[in-house]
C-alpha cells in the first residue's frame, strides 16, 4: 500500500516546481486523509497537470477571470464523496491555504475559482456531485450542489409538468451557489426566492463536520439561504419543497422601440407591474438597436412575461392591468413550466427540455467578458430621468449593454425582511441588473467598458434606493467595496460598508452566526462575512 501511495505523490509533485511546496505539502496530506489514495490521481489537479487549465476554465462565465495575469489554484479538487471535501478542508487548514468553493462557476466576480488577494488558494469544485431526487409525492427534492439549475429542472419535468422549483431563469448556474444568494427566476412573486424554499440541507463545516438542519442549528441553517456562498461552510446538498405550477403557462414578449412609445411603457410599468396578480412574473430588458431609419440607433424595451395561466385567462387581464401595453394573442404561446425557461433564456421556441442539461451556453452573462451590477427602485423614475440614460447607451462601450428590470411585489412582499438573509422585500417596485459585455480582442481596454457601467451606476444614484444603496449578493459587485487583505480580525466595520447593501439590517446576525460556526475565518474571500471580532 506504502510504496503505491508514494509512486502517486512522487507522480504528482513532478509536476509541482521546486518553490510550490504548500502544494507539495498539501497533496501528501490529502494522500495520508483520503481513504482509497490511488484516488488523488482523479481528483486532484495541479499546475503540471496537462488538464488543469481546461478543468479550471471549465464552468467559468465571466472571461474577465480567465486571463494569463488571473491568480490561479494551487489545485483544483474535485470531490466524488463527502470525504475528500472533508479531506481537503481538513489539509487546507493544515497547510493554511485558503479554500474556494465552486458550483456552476458563475460568480460575475470570479469568487469561486480566483481572488484578488494573491494568496495561495485552492478550489473545491462541486462538478461530480450533482445528483438530482425529485419526490413527486411529497413534492420535495434532494439536489447536491454541483448540479445546476437546468438539471434540478429537467429531472422534475421529466416526472411531471405540474411541480417545479422557484429559482432562476439562466438554467447553467450552479445549484450550490444560487441557493446560497437567492435564486429569483419566473416564480418569484408567487412563491419567493429559491433559497426561501429550502427544508434541509447538508453543509460541511469549517472544522469538517457533516451537519444538517437539526445538527446545525436554527441560525446557520437561516445564514446558508440566502447569506452569500462561500462564507459558512460548504453546502454539500439541499432538500428543495416544489411548488405547484399549471401543466400550461403562458410566456409573452413584446418589444417597443423609443419610436413606439417605449419611454411612456416603461414609465408606466414602473408603478403597474408590481401590482399585477402574483401568477404573472414580468420584466422589461432595455438595450440598443438599430433604428428604421438608416445608420441612426434608437432604445429597444422588451417586455417579457411569464403566467400561470392560459392565453385566454391572460388577455383580458392584461387589458385591465396594463392596457398601454396592448398585449394580444399573438404576443404569447402557451407550454409546460420548463420550455418556459428555455424560451426566456435562448428565446427560442420548441428547443429539446434536454437543452436544459447544457452546463454552458454563451449570453450577456456567460462565455463572454463582462461587468454586471444591480439596484432596487423603490420610486418611479421620471421620464426625463430615463431620457437622460438613454445617451449612455448610444455611446460605444455600450452596444452589448443591457439593462434588466424585474417586477417586485406579490409574495416578496410577504415575506419579512429578517425572515431570511435576503433583506429585498416589501417596498421594491422592481430590481435592475445592469450588463456590458465585450468580446476578448476588446479585453485590452476592458477599463472603458468598467467606466461605461461605473458611469451609468453613477447617473442612476437619485433613482435608486438609498442608505443603504441596496445590491443583490448573487450579482456580486466588488465595486461596492471588499474585505481588506488579511482579514481574520477586525475587518467587520469595514465589511458593513458592502455588507448592508447586501444584506441591510441581517448582516449583523450573519456575523454573528459566522462568529459562532467559524470564529477564525477559515471560509474567506473578498466579500465573506466576517466574524464580529
Ligand atoms: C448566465 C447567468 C445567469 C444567471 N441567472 C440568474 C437568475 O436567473 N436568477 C438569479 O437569481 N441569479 C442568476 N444569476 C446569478 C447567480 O445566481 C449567481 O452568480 C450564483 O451565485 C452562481 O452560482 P454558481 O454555483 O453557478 O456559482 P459559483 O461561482 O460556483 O459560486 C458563487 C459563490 O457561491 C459560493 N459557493 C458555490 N458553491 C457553494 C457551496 N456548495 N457551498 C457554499 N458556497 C458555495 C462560491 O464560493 C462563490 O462565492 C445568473 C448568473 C449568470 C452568470
Amino acid at each position: 500500500m506504502f510504496p503505491f501511495l508514494l509512486l502517486i505523490l512522487l507522480s504528482l509533485s513532478w509536476r509541482i516546481s521546486a518553490s510550490a511546496q504548500p502544494a507539495e505539502e498539501f497533496l501528501r496530506c490529502l494522500s495520508l486523509r483520503f481513504h482509497n489514495s490511488s484516488s488523488i490521481a482523479k481528483l486532484v489537479y495541479t499546475y503540471h497537470n496537462s488538464s488543469y487549465s481546461s478543468v479550471l476554465k471549465s464552468s467559468a462565465q465571466n472571461f474577465r477571470f480567465t486571463t494569463p495575469s488571473t491568480p490561479t489554484p494551487l489545485a483544483i479538487v474535485t470531490p466524488f464523496h463527502a470525504s475528500h471535501i472533508q479531506a481537503t478542508v481538513y489539509c487546507c487548514r493544515k497547510h493554511g491555504l485558503q479554500v474556494r468553493t465552486r458550483s456552476g462557476g458563475h460568480d460575475f466576480e470570479g469568487l469561486s475559482y480566483t481572488t484578488a488577494y494573491k494568496v495561495p488558494f485552492v478550489v473545491i469544485d462541486l462538478v461530480n456531485l450533482r445528483s438530482v431526487q425529485v419526490n413527486v409525492e411529497k413534492a420535495t427534492a434532494w439536489v447536491e450542489s454541483g448540479a445546476t439549475v437546468g438539471e434540478l429542472y429537467y429531472e422534475i419535468a421529466r416526472k411531471t409538468r405540474t411541480l417545479a422549483f422557484p429559482a432562476g431563469i439562466g438554467h447553467t448556474v450552479g445549484i450550490g451557489g444560487q441557493l446560497s444568494g437567492g435564486g429569483l427566476g419566473s416564480l418569484f412573486r408567487k412563491y419567493g426566492l429559491a433559497s426561501d424554499n429550502v427544508i434541509d440541507a447538508r453543509l460541511i463545516d469549517a472544522y469538517g463536520r457533516i451537519l444538517d438542519k437539526k445538527s446545525m442549528g436554527e441560525d446557520l441553517f437561516w445564514a446558508i439561504r440566502g447569506g452569500g456562498g462561500g462564507s459558512f461552510g460548504i453546502v454539500l446538498a439541499w432538500k428543495l419543497k416544489l411548488v405547484p405550477v399549471p401543466a400550461n403557462v403562458t410566456a409573452c414578449t413584446v418589444s417597443k422601440t423609443l419610436e413606439q412609445n417605449a419611454a411612456k411603457l416603461v414609465h408606466q410599468w414602473q408603478s403597474i407591474a408590481r401590482k399585477f396578480p402574483k401568477e404573472i412574473q414580468s420584466s422589461i430588458a432595455i438595450a440598443r438597436v438599430n433604428s428604421s431609419e438608416d445608420g441612426k440607433m434608437t432604445i429597444q424595451a422588451s417586455y417579457g412575461s411569464v403566467f400561470l395561466g392560459s392565453i385566454d385567462e391572460l388577455i383580458p387581464l392584461m387589458e385591465e392591468k396594463f392596457p398601454e401595453l396592448g398585449l394580444v394573442k399573438e404576443d404569447c404561446l402557451e407550454m409546460s413550466w420548463a420550455e418556459s425557461i428555455l424560451y426566456g433564456a435562448l428565446s427560442i421556441i420548441g428547443l429539446p427540455l434536454e437543452t436544459l442539461l447544457n452546463r454552458t451556453q454563451k449570453s450577456a452573462l456567460s462565455q463572454t467578458f463582462f461587468k454586471a451590477k444591480s439596484d432596487f427602485v423603490k420610486q418611479p423614475i421620471s421620464e426625463s430621468g430615463f431620457e437622460g440614460l438613454w445617451p449612455k447607451f448610444y455611446e460605444d462601450e455600450a452596444k452589448s449593454a443591457v439593462m434588466v428590470l424585474v417586477a417586485y411585489g406579490g409574495k416578496m412582499d410577504e415575506i419579512p425582511e429578517t425572515e431570511y438573509p435576503y433583506p429585498h422585500r416589501a417596498g421594491n417596485l422592481y430590481s435592475i441588473l445592469y450588463v456590458v459585455n465585450w468580446e476578448e480582442e476588446e479585453n485590452k481596454n476592458s477599463e472603458k467598458f468598467m467606466n461605461w457601467m461605473r458611469r451609468v451606476y453613477s447617473y442612476m444614484t437619485p433613482y435608486v434606493s438609498k442608505s443603504p444603496r441596496e445590491a443583490y449578493v448573487n450579482y456580486r459587485d466588488l465595486d461596492i467595496g471588499t474585505n481588506k487583505f488579511n482579514h481574520d480580525k477586525g475587518s467587520y466595520t469595514e465589511a458593513k460598508v458592502w455588507g448592508l447593501k447586501y444584506f441591510k439590517n441581517n448582516f449583523d446576525k450573519l456575523a454573528y452566526v459566522k462568529t459562532k460556526v467559524d470564529p477564525q475565518n477559515f471560509f474567506k474571500h473578498e466579500q465573506s462575512i466576517p466574524p464580529l471580532f
